[in-house]
């Protein structure tokens, strides 16, 4: 182990800079008497996590000026409710993104209702028209999580180019397009997963790794090369024997922090970035429908 600790990514620093110039953008547009961006999250149930979420997302609105339109359903709201609400939002013209906040209820088929969406207010980036473009490298909306991650990297100069980035979690919400991304800026790839055998043989051959997995501390400094670049997706809330309760991410962050040479931390690293991104995705939608 090296005697210094590595840098950190700090996503929190980086998303508050991003808001600012959002903001700044907003207001022009308010001086010049546009429409304003707008935004609708729509919820079901009363998941406390989910609703953190929104919640945290709505102010982050509200606080560059993108207008909300979020709505809230109670758990045993139909699935054509929640695509009638769908529907009336990809023909209203306030809005220029629509999320719909996962998990849903169990009787809810998820995939059938992000199908709904308009791709062009698909700010999640996870309708199979954007998922479709980024696959083929073409524009569109990328999903917020591997976006921010990308940006994260940028801004501290980490240029995936002919590195090995090793992606840990193969979800459509993350890992998927987290290795597309990285194999767009010409980074060589792997994908692992919980039927991967030698994990930690894998995970210690990456220039840049990747955590997306939901297990907490999962990664550990035998697994990770000295002088790479690791990132943690994962958020896992986790209660001490005190009963004091915690957000940790997949990565043992004391330990790795030894041998990495950059590392984010959690909280405070992809998890405000991801929601820099959706306010940025929704400020590119909104100039998309006016061009
Ligand atoms: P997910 O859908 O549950 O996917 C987890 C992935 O990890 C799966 O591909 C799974 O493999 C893999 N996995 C599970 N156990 C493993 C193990 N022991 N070894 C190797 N791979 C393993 O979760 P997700 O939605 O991608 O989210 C992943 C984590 O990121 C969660 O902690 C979530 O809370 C967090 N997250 C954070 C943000 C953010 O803003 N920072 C955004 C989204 C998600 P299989 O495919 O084989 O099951």
């Amino acid at each position: 182990m090296s005697s210094q600790t590595a840098q950190l990514l700090d996503g929190k620093a980086l998303a508050q800079r991003i808001q600012e110039e959002l903001a700044q953008q907003i207001q022009t547009l308010q001086a010049q008497n546009q429409r304003l961006p707008g935004l609708a999250v729509l919820m079901v149930g009363d998941n406390p996590a989910s609703a953190a979420y929104v919640r945290n997302k709505e102010r982050a609105c509200q606080k560059v000026g993108i207008a909300s339109f979020g709505r809230q359903f109670p758990t045993e709201t139909t699935q054509a409710e929640v695509e009638q609400a769908i529907q009336a939002l990809n023909q209203d013209d306030r809005v220029d993104g629509i999320l719909v906040q996962l998990p849903l209820p169990e009787h809810l088929d998820a995939v059938a209702l992000l199908n709904q969406i308009d791709p062009s207010k698909d700010v999640d980036g996870l309708h199979p028209v954007n998922m479709g473009r980024l696959v083929r490298g073409e524009p569109g909306l990328r999903s917020c999580t591997p976006a921010g991650v990308m940006r994260l990297l940028q801004e501290y100069q980490i240029d995936p180019k002919g590195k090995h980035a090793v992606v840990i979690g193969r979800s459509i919400l993350v890992g998927k397009p987290q290795a597309l991304l990285l194999l767009e800026a010409d980074a060589t790839v792997t994908i692992a997963h919980s039927k991967t055998q030698n994990l930690a043989a894998i995970a210690s051959s990456a220039d840049i790794l990747i955590a997306a997995i939901g297990r907490p501390g999962l990664i550990t400094a035998d697994m990770v090369k000295p002088g790479a670049t690791v990132i943690d997706v994962g958020i896992n809330r986790i209660t001490d024997y005190e009963g004091k309760s915690y957000l940790v991410g997949d990565v043992e962050f004391e330990t790795v922090r030894q041998v990495a040479e950059f590392i984010t931390p959690v909280p405070g690293g992809i998890g405000p970035m991801t929601v820099a991104m959706l306010l940025s995705n929704t400020v590119q939608s909104y100039h998309q429908q006016h061009s």
